[in-house]
């Protein structure tokens, strides 16, 4: 095992319980390997439903002392947390590319990304107001005051390592809720970093708890289960989100669903190209196709067809794939071999019912779990891209011929995430964003998330919202204090 970062006090390999650094119960480990090199680089803490029991034990021992903190004393110290990621994000970038395979400006930028986060709700977590509500009788005050809803489960996906991790404690810290989460496994190290500057920032023993482990289902269902558990957050696949909810229902926990996508971008005839091109590059190729908001569909109207693939494809045959440390890689690997053979057969699904490859459209020589950045033109709805989340660089072109066609097509689908598109017709941009069934619309701009906006989405693609305003609700619950006899003299 030779990696760059092994040296570094960030580079973790147990999870984090109580405050303490622990090997599983069994003193079994699992690898994680660069998707680049195939390098093993890390050998983790392989717990499972034990390790998580005990998680949840500590979080419980100091649920109620974190809760009753002064929301000022939890913001400070996680704004000294913010402050310690900021300085250290070329270090944490660096385990971040190692692990996931993004390129190192990609991963520096998800790591302030993810801070961002941490601050925004540093601000918000000192402005949990209740309400006072008119009483219909005159003996009678009610009061709302909002508590934190108590111990978090939350479980992360692979694509965004450090962000997706926390825009979950972020919320639920400031809240005054303590979290046992589970990193995926591919990706634990970002999070294990993360857990080290907690720990230096002044973030007590047991308010963020880290099991590790291969063992999804066990830790899962431990997190799910288990009645002192309030809340479980979750970020990754519809089908687990489906499944963790049916968990849930036995003790009626709250949820919070950020599950997959399937982007529809369209361009209509009348759009600025020179915003769209870019738009869609980024939309698409961003993590190499790996983002639950990654357009997934690009309808592109008749008359300006032809013109959109030509300019797309010089613009995509510019990109340079390999390994995310080297100067110049503007594109890394997927996650594993199993990602590149499952978008090579949705390519493959889509070249069978007629489409044509404009660019790309093969595995690369880059390494197994490589993919060409490619372009598949004359798509159609009966292919699987138009279904499912493609999770790879591979950008289908639709041809549509009227507003109302494509508005139909786009909404043809059980997710509900993101959706683009690009008029300069200011009657279509309110008509359509109206239109279309999800939780983010993007005119005219393709980079939408930040912490300052709701990010979630609709129908199977999840519930509850993320950054904002709005994000810190997820993590409270709403009280009525109702004072009567107050007539009496
Ligand atoms: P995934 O397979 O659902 O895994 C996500 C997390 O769930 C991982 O930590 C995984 O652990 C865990 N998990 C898997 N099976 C489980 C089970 N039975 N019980 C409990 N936990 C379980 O998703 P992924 O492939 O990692 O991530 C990609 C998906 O995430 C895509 O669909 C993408 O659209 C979605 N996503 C959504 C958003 C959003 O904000 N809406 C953001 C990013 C990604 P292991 O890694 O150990 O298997």
């Amino acid at each position: 095992m030779s990696v760059i970062f092994e040296n570094s006090r960030f580079f973790r390999q147990q999870g984090y319980i109580n405050g303490q650094w622990v090997d599983a119960d069994s003193g079994n480990t699992f690898d994680v390997t660069n998707p680049a090199t195939g390098e093993v680089i890390a050998r983790v803490a392989d717990m499972g439903a034990a390790e998580t029991a005990r998680a949840i034990d500590a979080a419980e021992a100091v649920q109620a002392e974190w809760a009753a903190l002064p929301a000022r004393t939890r913001c400070n110290r996680l704004e000294r947390w913010y402050q310690a990621i900021l300085d250290n994000r070329k270090e944490l970038g660096q385990i971040m590319t190692v692990e996931q395979g993004k390129p190192i400006a990609e991963a520096i930028g998800e790591v302030a990304y993810g801070a961002s986060y941490i601050k925004w709700f540093a601000e918000e977590g000192k402005r949990v107001y209740g309400d006072i509500i008119p009483a219909p009788m005159t003996d009678k005050r009610n009061l709302v005051i909002k508590q934190p809803v108590g111990i978090v489960g939350a479980i992360t996906p692979w694509n965004f390592p450090s962000a997706m991790l926390a825009r979950k404690l972020a919320p639920a810290l400031a809240a005054g809720c303590v979290v046992v989460a589970k990193p995926a496994a591919e990706t634990p190290l970002s999070a294990l970093a993360l857990a080290v500057l907690a720990e230096e920032a002044g973030i007590p023993a047991g308010v963020i708890n880290l099991v590790t482990g291969m063992d999804a289902p066990a830790i899962g269902s431990e997190l799910t289960s288990n009645p002192k558990v309030r809340k479980i957050t979750f970020t990754g696949s519809t089908r687990v989100g489906k499944l963790l909810m049916e968990q849930c229902a036995g003790t009626i926990k709250r949820t919070s669903m950020e599950l997959g996508g399937n982007a529809p971008m369209i361009v209509f005839d009348d759009a600025d190209l020179d915003i769209a091109i870019p738009g869609a590059l980024a939309a698409k190729y961003r993590n190499s196709g790996q983002t639950c908001i990654c357009s997934n569909r690009i309808f592109v109207q008749d008359g300006i067809y032809d013109e959109f693939i030509e300019r797309l494809k010089s613009e995509v045959e510019k990109f340079s794939i390999g390994n995310g440390l080297e100067e110049g890689v503007t594109h890394g690997p997927l996650i594993t071999e199993a990602a590149a053979l499952g978008v090579e057969s949705k390519v493959q699904d889509a070249l069978e019912q007629g489409a044509r490859v404009v660019t790309g459209g093969a595995r690369s020589e880059n390494g197994p779990c490589f993919f060409q950045p490619t372009i598949i033109a004359d798509a159609v709805p009966s292919m699987r891209v138009f279904r499912e989340e493609i999770f790879g660089p591979v950008a289908p072109i639709f041809r549509f011929g009227n507003e109302e066609e494509v508005v139909e097509l786009a909404n043809n689908t059980e997710f509900g995430l993101a959706a683009y598109f690009y008029t300069e017709n200011m009657n279509r941009m309110w008509r359509v964003s109206e239109a279309l069934e999800y939780g983010m619309v993007g005119v005219n701009e393709t980079a939408i998330s930040s912490e300052v906006i709701p990010f979630g989405g609709m129908k199977e693609s999840g519930q509850g919202r993320e950054g904002s305003r709005y994000g810190m609700d997820d993590y409270l619950e709403t009280k009525l204090i109702c004072v009567g006899g107050l007539d009496r003299k």
